[in-house]
């Protein structure tokens, strides 16, 4: 064949009027073919993507996913919807195709804000289950601004790559939940004469990443080191659920409400008198401000939600309701030894009791069901027994008071 014969087998354009024909083993390809089937490749890649996650994840409308929450959490209903409606969103946002109009939908990062063990870190793990995405749970105070003892901010993502099995695709939809943000708030209002390692350098850092970059992170953890090989991660399709106790903050929200100190009057023209024993349900970002956070981070976290305190019917209801509540995990392991074991209301009310008695919050229903149930563990496998009963009397026996005192302590 002559040289000027030549053509691209794809389209039969011939060797001079392209800019450049590449040749394969008996086909030749020109350029503008190679960027059309690279454009074919790119959005094949995309949809595929896609598809595979809007099968798993766009089949659950909001309900769907407070129904799902509420086999998990007892209460928080507020908090149940607004993050079913966050969630959704998000994912929404995830699959939106190319823009054609200029709306571009905003990040919808969540930030709770509750008393230590009223299920701030079981809503994130929950969310990320039904999901079925990775999911990442880093404190907060080991965090430190670059260069600082400590945690950089990257480590986050590394987390999150662990979590994925370094799935990078999968790390890139996970999401992060960071506890006891309220730890790294400014110390105080005067913006920083000294330098303030710990709290507004790390949410400066963290700016970035809530928002959506592209981060080089260190596999393996770690201080950044010029000779490791870093993954890039983009972080804007991944969810960041910000949650924290910010003790203290209901006095800046009673102020805020004009609230006497002792006792409560309502605002002038309002009124609705607010309820003294949960102010966290007034909460606004104002609030977040004046305990300390930067207005960026306020701002990269736009769904502000509260816990709700637990009282003695929640915690009864922790204990047996849940799909993995404590008591039907005791009651699982022992039909493993063919052990019947079943609890009276007194019991349970016994634990509840001692519960908020010692203020152990949920946490504690664990411990003090350890506590009761152990020498039955321990001595039912080896003996005859097929049935236990657990009553008020028999938790008594086995609660005394010195270790209450010491599940107080590890708690
Ligand atoms: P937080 O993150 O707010 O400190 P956690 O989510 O770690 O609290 O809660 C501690 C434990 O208490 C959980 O593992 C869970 O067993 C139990 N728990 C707390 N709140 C609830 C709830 N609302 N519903 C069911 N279990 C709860």
């Amino acid at each position: 064949m002559a040289k000027e014969e030549l053509e691209c087998s794809f389209c039969g354009r011939k060797k001079p009027e392209t800019s450049l024909l590449i040749a394969g083993l008996d086909a030749h390809i020109c350029d503008r073919c190679i960027e059309q089937a690279h454009g074919i490749v790119i959005e094949e890649s995309k949809q595929s993507g896609n598809e595979e996650l809007s099968s798993e994840l766009m089949l659950k409308k909001p309900q769907q996913i407070k129904s799902f929450l509420d086999e998990y959490i007892i209460g928080q209903e507020y908090t149940k919807r607004v993050m079913s409606v966050a969630v959704y969103n998000h994912y929404k946002r995830l699959l939106q195709p190319p823009s054609e109009d200029d709306i571009e939908i905003q990040k919808s990062n969540i930030i709770m804000v509750g008393e230590t063990g009223t299920g701030k870190t079981l809503m994130a793990k929950t969310v990320a289950r039904m999901l079925n995405v990775p999911l990442a749970i880093v404190d907060a105070t080991v965090l430190t601004e670059a260069g600082y003892v400590g945690e950089d901010v990257e480590s986050i993502l590394t987390r999150l790559l662990q979590a994925a099995d370094y799935n990078l695709e999968k790390a890139e939809k996970g999401i992060v939940f960071i506890d006891e943000i309220d730890k790294i708030a400014r110390k105080s209002d005067n913006p920083s004469i000294t330098r303030d390692v710990s709290g507004e350098g790390v949410q400066q850092a963290l700016l970035k990443l809530l928002e959506g970059t592209v981060v080089n992170v260190p596999p393996k953890g770690g201080r950044k080191h010029p000779d490791q090989k870093f993954i890039e991660v983009n972080t804007e399709h991944i969810l960041f659920i910000a949650g924290g106790a910010f003790d203290g903050i209901d006095k800046k929200i009673s102020k805020r409400l004009n609230m006497a100190a002792i006792g409560y009057k309502a605002a002038s023209n309002d009124d609705e008198i607010p309820d003294a024993d949960n102010l966290l349900q007034y909460i606004i970002p104002k609030d977040l401000k004046d305990f300390g956070l930067i207005p960026e981070i306020i701002g990269r976290l736009p769904v502000l939600t509260y816990m709700d305190p637990l009282d003695a019917d929640t915690l009864r209801a922790i204990l047996t309701e849940p799909k993995n509540a404590i008591i039907k995990q005791y009651k699982k392991l022992f039909s493993m030894d063919d052990v019947e074991m079943t609890i009276t209301e007194g019991a349970l009310d016994f634990i509840v009791t001692k519960a908020i008695e010692y203020k152990l919050g949920a946490r504690g229903l664990r411990s003090l069901c350890e506590e009761i149930l152990t020498d039955a563990m321990f001595e039912m496998p080896s003996n005859n027994d097929d049935k236990l009963n657990v009553t008020r009397t028999y938790a008594e026996r086995k609660l005394s008071k010195s270790t209450i005192k010491k599940l107080k302590a590890v708690s």
